[in-house]
């Protein structure tokens, strides 16, 4: 991103320390969503990306990755497409596994929703350290689709989720607006 753009979401985002437990610095993108010049700035941005990588289909991660991915998929003309903790989605799903710093968690999508010959983009808020993200690839591609790549608004370096995401068996191009 441009760099004025990059400072304004820069100075919309809130450092919340010890949240949600003590030794985490919780990036909270609140004051950005409340502000409509950097929240357009920002989904403006991320729907540039989506047309740079071709991509004919848009993933949000829940939560915080749907109130970005949902109007970046609207700008770009191409659907919206839910990955959800699990036991959200009514329909058919595929379902993958991932490990967590303490025990698993477990991400689905409505198998419907992505199909052969889609290019598909991940969008969230954060990538920390990139298993949420990683495992919302392996549901892309096991439905058959490709990935195009991830695009996250902000990248904590010190996690190293780039390589795993970028160098590791995913292999996917990561777009990340803010470095910290
Ligand atoms: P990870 O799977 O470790 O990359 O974690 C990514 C998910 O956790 C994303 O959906 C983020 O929204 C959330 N997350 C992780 N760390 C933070 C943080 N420091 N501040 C805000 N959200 C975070």
């Amino acid at each position: 991103a441009a760099a004025e753009v990059r400072e304004l979401l820069l100075a919309r985002i809130k450092d919340i320390p010890d949240y949600p437990k003590p030794g985490v610095v919780f990036k909270d993108i609140t004051p950005l969503l409340a502000d409509p010049l950097a929240f357009a700035a920002l989904t403006d941005t991320l729907a540039g990306l989506a047309a740079r990588y071709g991509a004919t289909k848009i993933v949000g991660l829940e939560a915080r990755g749907f109130i970005l991915a949902a109007p970046v998929a609207v700008q770009a003309g191409v659907g919206f497409v839910p990955v959800r903790k699990a036991g959200k989605l009514p329909g058919a799903t595929l379902a993958q596994a991932y490990e967590l710093e303490y025990g698993t968690a477990e991400i689905e999508v409505h198998a419907e929703d992505l199909r052969p010959g889609d290019r598909v983009m991940v969008i969230d808020d954060v990538l920390a350290t990139g298993g949420t993200a990683e495992a919302s690839l392996s549901l892309i591609r096991r439905a058959g689709a490709d990935v195009a790549g991830v695009a996250v608004l902000m990248e904590l370096s010190f996690l190293t989720g780039r390589a795993r995401l970028v160098e590791g068996l995913a292999g996917a191009p990561l777009e990340a607006l803010l470095t910290i």
